[in-house]
């Protein structure tokens, strides 16, 4: 089910439990701000969630909230993470799902970084 936006920060979430390490995933970068793994049910060969460590719903709570050091680290992973995935030639995608219509899933906010195959105009 697609998450309610307006709700608040629920600390029960499959995100947030990673973070405090009560769930196992597969580690692909981090820092002090930010946390990257696979992604459980791959939709591409390459299929990574990119995760502030901080407590935000979504790309909309982060944009409006988190400070400058925590978005630049953020931004900054992303194109790290692609680029040492050897993702940039011949391309990658990102996207962010936000609330319902978005269809956003995990109410944490998190990046996908689809690459590894032509993907064509959009993935389902
Ligand atoms: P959303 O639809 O943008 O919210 O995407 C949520 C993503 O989280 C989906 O692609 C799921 O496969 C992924 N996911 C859910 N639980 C886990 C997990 O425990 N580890 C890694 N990925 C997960």
């Amino acid at each position: 089910m697609p998450i309610d936006p307006t709700l608040p920060y629920d600390e029960g979430n499959i995100f947030a439990r990673i973070l405090r390490g009560e769930i196992p995933n597969k580690t692909v970068y981090e820092d002090e701000h930010v946390l990257a793994f696979h992604d459980i049910s791959p939709k591409a060969p390459t299929h990574v969630l990119v995760i502030p460590k901080g407590a935000y719903v979504s790309w909309d709570d982060f944009s409006s909230r988190a400070s400058d050091a925590e978005i630049g680290a953020y931004v900054r992973a992303i194109g790290l993470i692609a680029r040492e995935a050897g993702l940039v030639e011949p391309g990658y995608r990102l996207l962010a799902n936000v609330g319902e219509d978005g269809g956003q899933e995990v109410p944490h906010l998190h990046v996908h970084i689809f690459g590894g195959k032509p993907l064509g105009p959009m993935l389902a």
